[in-house]
């Protein structure tokens, strides 16, 4: 009898990365376990190139799944049942494990898929699976063999010690574990695509740190909370994180006053880059994220991208510049922004929109425009007014 329900975890790309395999292993294994505190009597260790966790059998698989489905470096994950390595108790397990399939799903077809990790274990793969096939089909009368379409793939994977056997995987995201790609500071908005920038850079490994603009009291203490909402969301993801929050009214207000109209967005994207900037520098950040799309709107025009990017030194990592808006929008339903990303608030990009933006920016017109202003004063001043909001995963 099996205590535990056990979880066959396979590591994606971590197990391509020949001399730091181990290390990202127990990275990974690190993180599943974080993901993994709030349940008791869960154990997890890594085994042959593959993570095994063990739950109670009381605790509630479907949740620990989830959780350990967020995490990012997981290809993919399966319910197993284990046995000795020796063939008849490999069989017994095979068939009781098919007879609970025939109650809860009354599958007629199936076709054992046998693998032997174990180079010593005598019998080879294919012949494993002849054995455990007529096995099953003796334990299981109303079983049929079907070896092009069966109700049930049953994977046979013989190891040095047990045995497992499994039907079926669910998909985890891939990537890298968390903490294996340094830290990024994303610049964090209420929209649909800056979150998954940023779930796209932690899926490869990156920590996570953000700065959020407002222009309260143009912008509402609401429009904070579903940006807040929506950081909480990021963080089930990439764990617990620092938002930097900014009133960047008086910015634009000087901006509004000074300067061209139609260079109202460009000049305010270049402020934002400079403080995060600032902000990166200050809490170890190496590159800043942002959710720019090339030629979405006017702000985002190879020419204005330019433009935006020579007012930082820092690199800015921008994941969904090649994407289609509809490709984003899938992505943000799959790990669950768009919901909460589509609630109607004001931000503070779309407080003082000129009503023909600049599309093709030229950076000496920019320079001279921002020479009316004392641009450094104006950086200084916002990032000493920042406030910080702890992050924390429901
Ligand atoms: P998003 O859907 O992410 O808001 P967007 O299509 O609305 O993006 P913009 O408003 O031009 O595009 O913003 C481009 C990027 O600049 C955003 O993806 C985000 O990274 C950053 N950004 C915009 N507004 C803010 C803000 N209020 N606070 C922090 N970052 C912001
Ligand atoms: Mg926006």
């Amino acid at each position: 009898m099996n205590e535990q329900n056990i979880l066959i975890v396979r590591c994606g790309e971590v197990a391509l990365k020949g001399m730091n395999k181990p290390y990202f292993e127990r990275m990974l294994v690190d993180r599943i376990k974080k993901n993994l505190k709030a349940f008791e009597g869960v154990d997890v260790r890594r085994h042959e190139g593959l993570i095994f966790v063990r739950a109670e059998k009381d605790l509630d698989l479907d949740a620990i799944i989830k959780e350990i489905s967020k995490v990012f470096g997981v290809a993919s994950i399966s319910k197993a049942v284990e046995a000795p390595s020796e063939l008849n108790a490999i069989g017994d397990e095979a068939v009781k494990y098919m007879m609970k399939l025939i109650d809860e799903r009354g599958i007629k077809t199936f076709k054992v898929e046998g693998k032997r990790a174990d180079k010593t274990f005598p019998v080879k793969s294919p012949e494993i699976g002849r054995i455990i096939g007529a096995k099953v089909l003796v334990g299981c009368k109303v079983l049929k063999v079907d070896v092009h379409n069966p109700d049930v793939l049953l994977h046979v994977d013989v190891r040095s010690d047990r045995t497992y056997i499994y039907e079926g995987k669910i998909a985890g995201f891939g990537g890298l574990p968390l903490g294996t790609n340094g830290k990024g500071l994303t610049l964090l908005s209420g929209g649909i695509d800056s979150p998954v920038a940023t779930w796209m850079m932690a899926k490869r490994g990156m920590l996570i740190e953000a700065v959020h603009f407002h222009s309260y009291p143009y912008t509402s203490q609401r429009a904070q909370e579903k940006v807040e909402d929506l950081a909480r969301i990021v963080a089930s993801y990439c764990g617990r994180f620092k938002m930097h929050v900014i009133n960047l009214l008086p910015i634009q207000e000087q901006i509004v006053t000074n300067c061209p109209e139609e260079e109202t967005t460009i000049l305010v994207r270049r402020f934002m880059m400079r403080i995060a900037e600032r902000i990166a520098k200050d809490t170890g950040c190496m590159m800043l994220i942002t959710g720019e799309n090339l030629g979405q709107v006017a702000s985002q025009t190879a020419e204005a991208l330019v433009v935006t990017d020579a007012s930082v030194s820092l690199p800015v990592m921008r994941p969904l510049i090649a994407m289609d808006k509809v490709d984003i929008m899938d992505k943000a339903q799959e790990i669950g922004t768009f919901e909460t990303s589509i609630q109607p608030y004001e931000d503070c990009c779309t407080v003082f929109l000129p009503k023909h933006p600049t599309t093709k920016p030229k950076l000496e017109r920019i320079l001279e425009s921002e020479s009316r202003l004392d641009v450094e004063a104006l950086v200084e001043a916002a990032v000493k007014s920042q406030e910080i909001v702890n992050i924390i995963p429901e």
